[in-house]
């Protein structure tokens, strides 16, 4: 162990909240097993050190201007961050090796969101090996994959996805996507991203993971196996399937946002698997029309709720100004909206009979390890992928077809009510056993986690 100690690796995480958690979660296990760890972030929604006190972090100047993070276009963003980043973290990272090799360990590897892609140029550039780490589902990157390869052979996916008229569209959207069984075309990661060709350009990058030694997934192997084989086929590295992260390491929260706890003694008070529990994550944005038929909705199916509206999520206003007063009347103390929840302790309490989410993939996997059902309400990108498999495969999920009260009203109540969400309960509690069992001693998370410190020991 005294040796490992001294054994230093970099994490390097994209900064968002959805990316943050599962990279900080893989560093609190890496620095149980032994190795010491160092966080370089970017300036901009950068983690809070007190609450990791292991670990040494390291601000990298990201050089983003306003115009930069409250765009809201997340692919020129990326592509903005990879190109300033890059020189500052070499020159970081340089300075460290040379100062710091007896206070802090050697540095043998560096691990990196597979969005901050500029890493691995840094790690080749200071001879070290390099490891990407995938906070999304196997799935998807499987499903991306799939759509250059329709590209290379010529098969036009623009013309699919945004170019044909709407009459014609919903039909051929709701065909399924040769070779991704379940994945009908309007599942595919795609949409709200701005113009394609940037989208099938950033996926290109991140596809080929050129020099790094490995990929870690936050997955476990029962819920993705043919995924993850048919991309360890296709990858020629070692494929580390290691999670769910965030129960590996149940470590502090690394909140970008204030949590309101005050919302787990609201939850003390009400009944066993009565509450729905509403939250988009921390990028998905509504509009006026979509948050009244979401309150109306919830309102109207009588069920008690949790709802997370996420300050500047609601377009045109701050936080909750726009919700109609006659909503607020109504519910009372029936429902109880927080800017932010600790989602953990959330899910996890007994009062929590259902999840509606965006199923952003660290939703997906929080719910599961909790036995919750889901609605699902895809956004952009993944969260598509994750809905579909949750309502089809795994069968622990409602698809929300429109953002309408009645529709919404009637999901809510198909869920929390009725017989076919007592049998989607059960099946989620099925999951979550599982998962238990994935990161048991002998596991394959737990497996996956120990060969993973094995080749970071080989370095
Ligand atoms: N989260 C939270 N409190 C909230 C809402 C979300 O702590 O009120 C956390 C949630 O537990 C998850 C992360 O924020 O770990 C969101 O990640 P996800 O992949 O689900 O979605 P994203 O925000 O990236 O769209």
């Amino acid at each position: 162990m005294e040796e490992e100690k001294r054994r230093g690796v970099v994490l390097v995480p994209c900064p968002f909240q959805g990316h943050i958690n599962p990279m900080l979660q893989l560093g609190t296990t890496l620095h149980s097993m032994g190795f010491s760890i160092t966080v370089a972030h970017t300036q901009f929604n950068y983690p809070d050190p007190s609450k990791h006190p292991d670990f040494i972090f390291i601000p990298i100047q990201d050089a983003l201007t306003d115009t930069n993070t409250l765009s809201g276009n997340l692919i020129p963003f990326i592509k903005t961050l990879n190109i300033n980043c890059e020189v500052p973290l070499q020159e970081c990272l340089a300075q460290m090796m040379d100062q710091n090799q007896d206070q802090h360990g050697k540095v043998v590897c560096i691990i990196y969101d597979t969005l901050m892609y500029f890493s691995e140029a840094v790690a080749n550039h200071l001879k070290l090996p390099s490891i990407v780490l995938r906070t999304s589902d196997a799935y998807s990157s499987l499903a991306y994959r799939s759509v250059l390869r329709l590209q290379a052979e010529g098969r036009s996916v623009p013309s699919i996805i945004q170019a044909i008229p709407p009459c014609i569209a919903d039909s051929v959207l709701q065909d399924l996507v040769p070779g991704l069984h379940p994945l009908r075309f309007k599942d595919l990661p795609l949409s709200n991203f701005g113009p394609l060709e940037n989208l099938l350009q950033l996926v290109t990058i991140i596809s080929n993971i050129r020099t790094s030694s490995a990929i870690i997934w936050n997955t476990m192997d029962y819920l993705e196996c043919p995924s993850l084989t048919q991309l360890q086929q296709q990858y020629k590295v070692p494929l580390f399937s290691v999670g769910p992260l965030h129960k590996i390491s149940p470590a502090s929260s690394s909140s970008l946002l204030e949590e309101d706890a005050n919302c787990i003694s609201w939850l003390d008070k009400q009944a066993l698997n009565s509450v729905i529990y509403v939250s988009l994550g921390s990028l998905a944005s509504l509009d006026e029309a979509a948050l009244t038929e979401m309150a109306w909705g919830l309102a109207n199916s009588n069920q008690p709720f949790l709802w997370v509206v996420r300050p500047g999520s609601i377009r045109g206003s701050e936080w909750i100004e726009l919700l109609p007063e006659t909503f607020k009347a109504k519910f009372g103390d029936t429902g109880y909206i927080v800017k932010w929840a600790p989602q953990g302790k959330v899910l996890a309490h007994g009062a929590v009979g259902g999840f509606w989410s965006h199923c952003g993939w660290n939703s997906t996997l929080e719910s599961i390890c909790e036995g919750v059902p889901m609605i699902c309400w895809p956004c952009f990108g993944d969260q598509k992928v994750n809905a579909r498999y949750l309502s089809c495969e795994w069968r622990i999920g409602l698809e929300l077809e429109h953002m309408e009260r009645g529709n919404i009203e009637r999901a809510v109540r198909r869920l929390m009510v009725d017989k076919e969400g007592e049998e989607m309960r059960q099946r989620a509690m099925d999951l979550k056993e599982k998962a238990e069992v994935c990161i048991r001693k002998g596991g394959s998370s737990y497996n996956s986690l120990n060969d993973l410190k094995e080749i970071i020991l080989s370095f």
